[in-house]
Formats: structure tokens, C-alpha cells, sequence
């Protein structure tokens, strides 16, 4: 059987120029790669950000559990002018790998394959690894929605999941993601009567309401905190009073705010608490209002289990590090992943998004080793 070299495997995806949903044969390349150590693949079609659709991959090898999965994504960002060494070269230099996608997350991705491909060859086990790769995860985020639609049509079961996004700092492993916090966008505008300033009296201002909606909800606290998420936040991003005269009261004001939300929180119940909240003080000034909110994702987080602790336990074995277990980062694919028990942990982050992105060599060793030694330890 084959296995494949981390490094190796690494250039060959950079290779590929697969910004946004843009597939240039990638899937097909990874398909191929896969189906030779035994995988069953297939390509799951999304919405692409262009007129093509955005090509995902579901690859699994086995048929019993326990089923893990690892989850990852070849799309990469552009920011592709003023390079040093050309960002799809993949060039190899002074103990680093450059080009786009080396942490973000090509690199992660080549070490889970590489980590599954030796295992698959030197060890027998009873269970499934599963593999997902997304084409969307840094645009419209379809694709995994539109994988997890599929394994639940196929009635696939998976037990836990390794995403291999870079969730490390200043070395492999220092810190672990078990979940991330929730982001719900609102606009609140307030109605009050229109009139002559000098006329107090006779107008509404809205102004004055939409002030001490703010003042409110910034002195509400709404929780303290989890053990592994920081207290619930509202800012306020942007106030908006359309008014060209200086004598003249206006009819609405609105501000725009973003909430970054704990796992103590639904967005739809929060919604409901806000609103309770802005209402009561709309009510007061003899106000009226519209609410409008967009959630960009709910709360998430694995409750540490004997699997989070197995990979903290790993990961102290290869690296050194006491890995810490936080919800830090932005989002990504792992919101979809509904109830699945899952983790975070890839390569550094560095250099992500970045001008002259880079990884260093051996820190796609250490994390091909840390996944070699999960699998070993999950089965
Ligand atoms: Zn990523």
C-alpha cells in the first residue's frame, strides 16, 4: 500500500490555484490520491461564487465503528501580489514551505492524509476514517452544509472529528479549539415625530431614545462567562441619523451592533432578550422600533472528553506543549458540524492570509506525527 510524504503531498495541493471556489482539478487530484490507500470517495457539487459549482469531497474508508473523521479545506484566500517567492510555486527554502494555502490550510490537510495513509498500512483496525474537504470554507461556506446534507441522507454516522484548521500560535499544539463562540449582527432603528427644535413639546426625538438604548444595553451584563469562553459582548458598530438641518428634529435614528455570543446563549433567545430590552426603553421615550438581525453562526463547544483529552495527552508527547483548550479564532467549517464530537488542531497561524505565507517543515512533521499517533490511539 501507499503512503504518502507530508511535504510532498503539501506542494503538490499549493500547486493548485484554487482561490475561492475555483477547483482547477483538485478534488479529482485528492479523489485519486484517496481511492489508491482504499478510500470510497465522492464529490459533493455546492453553490460556487462564480458559474461553475464548488466541488467538495467525501472520502471514507472502512464500513464499522467507531468512525473519525477529519475535516479540512483547499480553498485558499488571495492577497496574492508582492510575493517574495510566487504563492503557488510551493517552494521549499530554508526549512520552510511557501506559498498560499501552507498553513491555511493545505499543509494541515496534506499531514492528515499522510498521518492516514502510513496508519492504513501499518496497522490493522476495525473501525472508519472519513475525510471531508470543502471548496468554500474562506467565501459562501456551502460546502459543508452540503456534505453533512448527504451523510445524513446516506445515514453516515460520525463519532469524532479532527478539524485541521491552523489553530496553533507560537508552536504545533499549543493551544486546541473545542469550540467557538457565536456572532449575531442587529440594526435597531428608532421612530420618534418630526418637528422644530425650538418647539419642545411638539416632536419625538428619537435621538434621545436611541441614546439611552445604547446606554442600556451596553451596562446590561448577559452572562459571565463559561469555564472556556469569555463573557458575552455587545458593541455598538455604527450610528446612522439621516438629517441635513440643524432646527429640525429628525423622524429615526438607527445604530448597527454585533454581539459575540457564549454557549450560555441561543441567538434566538438572546434575540428575544435584546428586543425586550430595546423595546422597554423605546417605550419609555413614547418610541417605536424595528429590530433586524443576521446571525452568522451559533455557539458551539465538546465538552472535554476522554477524546479532546487523548489528543492534549498527544500532543504533550510530541511537541512538549500543555496544550490549552480555548474558543479563540474566527469562524469556520466546524460550525456545521451540528452535535459531532470535535476538536480543532492544525498547523500555526502565523503567517494565514498573509503576504509570503509559509510553513515551517517541521511543524508539518510534528502535526503529521500528533495525527499519526491519534489515529493509532483512537482505534
Ligand atoms: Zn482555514
Amino acid at each position: 500500500m501507499k503512503t504518502y510524504n507530508e511535504i510532498k503531498l503539501a506542494q503538490e495541493l499549493i500547486r493548485f490555484p484554487s482561490v475561492k471556489t475555483e477547483d482547477k482539478g483538485i478534488m479529482k487530484f485528492l479523489s485519486r490520491r484517496l481511492s489508491t490507500i482504499g478510500f470510497k470517495c465522492t464529490i459533493i457539487k455546492s453553490k460556487g461564487t462564480g458559474p461553475k459549482p464548488a466541488l467538495n469531497l467525501y472520502a471514507r474508508f472502512g464500513k464499522s465503528k467507531p468512525h473519525i473523521n477529519f475535516l479540512g479545506h483547499t480553498d485558499v484566500v488571495a492577497n496574492l501580489n508582492n510575493w517574495k517567492i510566487s504563492p503557488f510555486k510551493a517552494v521549499v527554502k530554508n526549512g520552510y514551505l511557501n506559498g498560499r494555502g501552507s498553513q491555511d490550510m493545505k499543509g494541515g490537510v496534506a499531514c492528515f492524509i499522510s498521518a492516514i495513509s502510513k496508519f492504513i498500512k501499518n496497522k490493522k483496525f476495525k473501525g472508519s476514517i472519513s475525510i471531508i474537504i470543502t471548496a468554500d470554507e474562506e467565501t459562501t461556506g456551502y460546502g459543508c452544509p452540503a456534505v453533512m446534507k448527504y451523510l445524513r441522507r446516506k445515514g453516515e454516522k460520525i463519532d469524532f472529528s479532527i478539524v485541521g484548521e491552523p489553530s496553533s500560535n507560537k508552536s504545533v499544539g499549543d493551544e486546541i479549539r473545542i469550540g467557538r463562540r457565536g456572532s449575531m449582527n442587529g440594526i435597531v432603528t428608532v421612530y420618534g415625530r418630526s418637528g422644530h427644535s425650538a418647539f419642545a413639546g411638539t416632536y419625538i426625538n428619537p435621538c434621545t431614545a436611541l441614546a439611552k438604548i445604547i446606554a442600556k444595553l451596553k451596562s446590561t451584563s448577559l452572562d459571565n462567562g463559561t469555564k472556556f469562553m469569555p463573557p458575552s459582548n455587545l458593541e455598538f458598530t455604527k450610528m446612522n441619523v439621516d438629517n441635513l438641518s440643524e432646527n429640525v428634529v429628525p423622524q429615526s435614528a438607527s445604530a448597527k451592533f454585533n454581539v459575540r455570543f457564549n454557549s450560555k446563549h441561543k441567538s434566538a433567545s438572546l434575540k428575544k432578550k435584546l428586543s425586550k430590552i430595546i423595546n422597554a426603553v423605546a417605550k419609555k421615550e413614547k418610541c417605536k422600533t424595528k429590530i433586524e438581525y443576521r446571525v452568522s453562526g451559533e455557539a458551539f463547544y465538546t465538552k472535554p472528553n476522554k477524546e479532546i483529552y487523548m489528543v492534549k495527552k498527544i500532543v504533550k508527547k510530541v511537541t512538549g506543549n500543555s496544550a490549552k483548550l480555548n474558543c479563540r479564532g474566527g469562524t469556520s467549517d466546524s460550525r456545521f458540524l451540528g452535535s459531532i464530537p470535535r476538536l480543532e488542531l492544525g498547523l500555526r497561524n502565523t503567517t494565514i492570509h498573509m503576504v509570503d505565507e509559509r510553513s515551517p517543515i517541521s511543524d508539518l512533521k510534528k502535526l503529521t506525527k500528533i495525527y499519526y499517533k491519534i489515529l493509532e490511539n483512537y482505534f
